[in-house]
């Protein structure tokens, strides 16, 4: 074989192999129909097949016809894993994915929040142990850890900027920190756009090119993802729709700026307008169980929260012209209490082609689950930084 014939090979191997990165298993078909000719494909996948580095999968149950179900080609998912890391305001979450994108297991740990990085990252040491001891997978079969933050990260140096909920960490370089004491391959990034991953990749945006995902957590955050790919802008602070101005004469935000989405709809702003009438509530997630029960004052900021979030929204949809916006967090529980207000403030603002109003949906996975394993799948689409296992071939 010429080195031209080999180049060409190992060309069509990556392509095939970052296709079942990016998307999990596919036909034979699909595969095809990114870009490379059928015969390729079947060639390429034979290869595969025959160094363990692929297998054959039936299709899911959902997408079978009346026929037989087509068998589609998938990552062997017991070469390796990719582990995830959310790391919040007082707690450590882990999860553990195979290659075939299959979540094995997740985990939490309690760490406080004035623990410093390079001790949280000795207690995530000992939770990646124990994780992949229950999984079976020993440390070198991890392709990467993604590692979720709750901030931005400057793209340019790796430092997590100010606005990050978690002081400890601000000005802190995760990846290069994480790198060195968990003796791993590692990328961090922020909280919203692992989640936004995670929803395109097992959620609500599965399949979709162009859409954003408002992540409603101790800030609120988006992650958005243009034509099939992260944007994360020059500097990495894309997506902080928590920091927007939506009253220019309101209270000053952690940012510096004034009258900020955070100042005005995020928990704890939730909480401190419920102060006066409703002492010592411990938590957002006891004001949504009180409006669930009819509770006047809860429904109000709840739905004075969605209004505000709904004016973001706009202004978010009008700049960027997503086909979905997935709304996640501990403040998507509160249901039609904050959505209906959020969509009818919304709808006033946006411009839209047709009559279709924008649609805002649920995120479909859980809020303790959806970062977590967003960073996993970071890991496991990113085929630059973070290789396969070495196969046969
Ligand atoms: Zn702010």
């Amino acid at each position: 074989m010429s080195a031209l014939d080999s180049l060409q090979r190992r060309t069509n191997r990556s392509r095939v192999l970052g296709a079942l990165r990016q998307h999990g298993a596919m036909s034979r078909g699909a595969l095809a129909g990114s870009g490379l000719s059928r015969s390729t494909v079947q060639s390429v996948v034979e290869e595969l097949l025959g160094a363990g580095t692929v297998v054959e999968v039936e299709a899911p149950r959902a997408t079978r016809g009346t026929g037989r179900p087509p068998v589609l080609v998938g990552l062997n998912g017991s070469l390796g894993a990719t582990v995830g890391l959310e790391i919040g305001n007082g707690f450590v979450r882990g999860a553990v994915c195979t290659l075939a994108q299959e979540l094995l297991l997740h985990d939490e740990i309690t760490v406080d929040e004035d623990t410093t990085p390079a001790d949280t990252l000795e207690l995530i040491n000992e939770l990646i142990d124990s994780m992949l001891a229950r999984t079976g997978f020993r440390r070198d079969r991890v392709v990467g850890v993604g590692i979720a933050m709750p901030g931005p990260i400057q793209r340019r140096t790796g430092l997590i900027g100010r606005a990050c909920t978690l002081k400890p960490w601000v000005g802190v370089n995760a990846r290069a920190l994480a790198g060195d004491v968990l003796g791993l391959p590692v990328l961090a990034d922020n909280d919203a756009n692992l989640a936004a991953i995670a929803e395109m990749t097992w959620g609500a945006a599965r399949g979709k090119r162009d859409f954003a995902y408002v992540y409603a957590a101790t800030g609120i955050g988006a992650g958005f993802v243009l034509d099939g790919a992260l944007y994360v802008g020059a500097n990495g602070t894309a997506g902080e729709i928590g920091h927007t101005t939506i009253d220019e004469n309101g209270l000053v935000c952690e940012c510096g700026g004034r009258g900020c989405l955070n100042t005005l709809a995020n928990p704890h702003a939730i909480l401190r307008q419920l102060s006066q009438s409703h002492r010592d509530l411990p938590s957002i997630v006891e004001v949504i169980r009180l409006a669930n029960d009819g509770d006047a004052g809860c429904r109000r900021v709840l739905a004075d929260a969605g209004r505000h979030i709904g004016v973001a929204m706009a202004n978010m949809y009008n700049l960027l012209d997503p086909e979905v916006i997935v709304l996640g967090g501990n403040l998507a529980a509160a249901g039609g209490t904050l959505l209906r207000p959020l969509c009818e403030s919304m709808a006033r603002r946006a411009i839209h082609a047709g009559e279709a109003v924008p649609p805002v949906i649920a995120g479909e996975l859980d809020e303790h689950v959806v970062v977590v394993v967003g960073g996993a799948a970071a890991v496991l689409r990113d085929a630059v930084n973070f290789p396969l296992p070495e196969t046969t071939i």
